[in-house]
C-alpha cells in the first residue's frame, strides 16, 4: 500500500512538471513570435528590406531623427545618399544643395560634389552674398561670397616700415599680429636663405577697392573687372590680413612663382601664421587665378592646421572653422 501511494505521487511530479516545460515552450514561442512582429514593425526592419545595411542604419542615425528615418524607409536603398555622407567633408547642412547639384552634375563624384557646395561654388560668384562672420578672429574668410562691410576697418593697423615694404612711408598698412609676424618672416628668411622680402601691397580700405573695381568696369566692363580685381567688400586686403610679398630678388609678379624667394615662402610661410592664399591649380576654388605672391595672416595655429590638411583656405573655412 505505501509502496503504490509513493509511485503514484512520483507520476503526479512528472505530470506537473511537464506541463510546465510546456507551457514555458510555448510562452518562449510566443514570446520571439510577438518579438518578431513587433521588429517587423520598426524602421530599421523597413529600411532593411529596401536594401540598407545595418551598417548604413548606423551612418543615416548620426543624422536624421526617427521621422525622417520612416520617410527614408519609403524608398528603395539610396546609394548617393550614402555615398555622400560616407565623403569626408560631409556636412549636413549641406544635404539638400549637395543633392539639388548632384541632379544637375551627375557626372561628378560624391567628393566632388561636396567640395564645391561647401565653398559655394553652386552659386556663381558674388551671386550669393555672405556677411562674414567677424567672430572668426584671424580665421575669417573674404571671398567672392563672403564679404566685408563698406565700414569694416580693423583698429589695430600698424604702418609697415619701408625697410620691408615698397612705396611711400604711411601707404602700407597691416594689423600689428600680422605686421609682427611678417617682420618674424623677412628676418628668418634673411638670415636661412638670404631672401630680402619686401611688401608692395596690404591694406586696401572699401573706397580704395571700389575705386580701382570701378575704373575697370568704366573702361572694360563688367566681365573684365570681375577678372582682374575683387568687388568692393571683397577683397582679401580689407582684411588687413593679407600681404602681397615680394623680394628684392624677384619683384615681378611674371617671374615671382619661379624664384627662391617663392620656394622658401612655399615651405615657410606657415611657421610665421601666413598662408598661400591663392594656390596653383585651384583656381575654380579660390575664384582667383594663381597667385604666388598673395599670403594671409591667420596665426600661426591655424596656418600650420592648414598647411596640413592640404585644403585651400575657402576649404578648410567651411569644413572646420564655419562648421563649429
Ligand atoms: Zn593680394
Amino acid at each position: 500500500m505505501a509502496k503504490r501511494k509513493k509511485y503514484k505521487l512520483k507520476f503526479d511530479v512528472f505530470l506537473y512538471l511537464a506541463v510546465i516545460i510546456i507551457l514555458i515552450i510555448f510562452a518562449k514561442k510566443g514570446i520571439n513570435a510577438y518579438k518578431e512582429y513587433k521588429y517587423h514593425k520598426t524602421t530599421e526592419y523597413k529600411l532593411i528590406t529596401q536594401g540598407y545595411t545595418k551598417k548604413d542604419i548606423k551612418l543615416l542615425d548620426k543624422y536624421f531623427d526617427e521621422k525622417e528615418l520612416k520617410e527614408l524607409a519609403k524608398n528603395k536603398k539610396d546609394t548617393t545618399l550614402l555615398s555622400l555622407m560616407n565623403s569626408k567633408y560631409y556636412l549636413h547642412k549641406n544635404l539638400a544643395e549637395y543633392q539639388e547639384y548632384y541632379d544637375v552634375n551627375a557626372n561628378k563624384t560624391p567628393d566632388e560634389i561636396i567640395q564645391i557646395v561647401n565653398i559655394h561654388r553652386n552659386h556663381e560668384y558674388y551671386d550669393n552674398p555672405i556677411d562674414t562672420d567677424m567672430d572668426k578672429g584671424y580665421g575669417i574668410i573674404v571671398n567672392k561670397y563672403y564679404h566685408l562691410s563698406e565700414d569694416y576697418e580693423p583698429d589695430d593697423l600698424v604702418t609697415i616700415s619701408t625697410k620691408y615694404s615698397w612705396g611711400n612711408l604711411g601707404s602700407q598698412k597691416i594689423r600689428q599680429d600680422a605686421y609682427d609676424a611678417y617682420v618674424n618672416m623677412h628676418e628668418a628668411a634673411q638670415s636661412e636663405a638670404n631672401i630680402y622680402l619686401m611688401v608692395n601691397s596690404s591694406y586696401r580700405n572699401y573706397k580704395d577697392q571700389q575705386r580701382v573695381y570701378n575704373n575697370y568696369k568704366t573702361n572694360h566692363g563688367e566681365a573684365y573687372a570681375d577678372n582682374i580685381a575683387a568687388r568692393p567688400g571683397y577683397s582679401e586686403h580689407q582684411t588687413g590680413l593679407a600681404l602681397d610679398i615680394f623680394s628684392i630678388a624677384s619683384p615681378s609678379q611674371a617671374t615671382f612663382k619661379d624664384s627662391e624667394s617663392y620656394k622658401w615662402l612655399l615651405e615657410n610661410s606657415y611657421k610665421y601664421g601666413f598662408i598661400l592664399r591663392y594656390p596653383d591649380g585651384k583656381e575654380n576654388i579660390t575664384g582667383y587665378k594663381f597667385e604666388s605672391w598673395h599670403y594671409r595672416y591667420v596665426g600661426i595655429d591655424l596656418a600650420k592646421k592648414i598647411h596640413d590638411s592640404g585644403l585651400t583656405f575657402d576649404e578648410y573655412y567651411a569644413y572646420y572653422i564655419e562648421k563649429n
